[in-house]
């Protein structure tokens, strides 16, 4: 059996070091500052916790915040701004590949699982912060690649739906959620892929620790992805040897 892992990226593969909020920003400037003034050290995005938020979702909730209506045409103009933006922010200093991930994603795909990406980010937003740190060559961003972006949906649940979806496109049968695993740094991931029956990987390398991330129902719950049980944790080194033996003797 071949496991299917779908990787988060902010917090879990990458750190941008606020490059996404910075380019949302200016994107939210742009597009509002002629009819919003901010009051002295308000910022767009006051008191929002941007963590496992989907890229329209963050939009949505900002528009609100700010006593706007939600217009489909706006939020496409403000994303799109975003993306423009985020290709300058993300080359700021701070950015960093996450411990462990340079050795462990090759390792997985020689290993036989197939590499795919869960994320609340735009495809184009995911593809900036993933090349920025060399990690772009390992996923698909267009069929037959596995993706859940926010390009698919809003609410986090759909993304991981479709990306289980592609997943079984890609492998040619129906992928069945037990089959892949979500590895995520925030309760939002951890509720989403559980909301479809898909096992978690938690990586407290975000804002949250692996106690909290474990007492949302994380299956796994490790400090970061450089854990030596991470593999066997992601390809089912143990468990599905255990799961054979079960099935042979009975
Ligand atoms: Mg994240």
């Amino acid at each position: 059996m071949r496991r299917v892992l779908l990787f988060d990226i902010d917090g879990t593969l990458v750190s941008a070091a606020g490059a996404g909020r910075r380019a949302l920003e200016r994107a939210l400037a742009e597009h509002l500052g002629a009819s919003r003034a901010l009051a002295p050290g308000e910022t767009w995005l006051a008191g929002m916790k941007l963590d496992g938020m989907t890229d329209r979702g963050i939009v949505r909730e900002a528009l609100v915040a700010l006593g706007l209506a939600f217009d489909e045409g706006l939020c496409a103009r403000v994303l799109d701004a975003y993306v423009a933006h985020l290709r300058q922010e993300i080359h700021a200093p701070g950015y960093r590949v996450l411990p462990g991930v340079d050795a462990l994603l090759p390792r997985l795909a020689a290993a036989g699982a197939v590499l795919g990406l869960c994320t609340g980010n735009l495809a184009a937003g995911a593809r900036v912060k993933l090349a920025r740190g060399g990690l772009d060559r390992h996923f698909g961003f267009e069929p037959p690649g596995v993706y859940g972006f926010a390009d698919d949906a809003e609410a986090r649940e759909e993304i991981v739906a479709a990306a289980l979806r592609r997943a079984s496109l890609h492998l040619g049968r129906r992928v069945r959620p037990e089959e892949a695993m979500v590895i995520g740094d925030t309760p939002r991931d951890v509720s989403a892929a559980r909301a479809c029956g898909i096992p978690v990987l938690a990586v407290a390398t975000g804002r949250f620790t692996a106690a909290e991330l474990s007492a949302c129902g994380a299956a796994h719950a490790v400090a970061s992805l450089e854990a030596p049980e991470v593999p066997e944790l992601l390809l089912g080194g143990r468990a599905a040897a255990s799961r054979r033996n079960c099935a042979e003797r009975s």
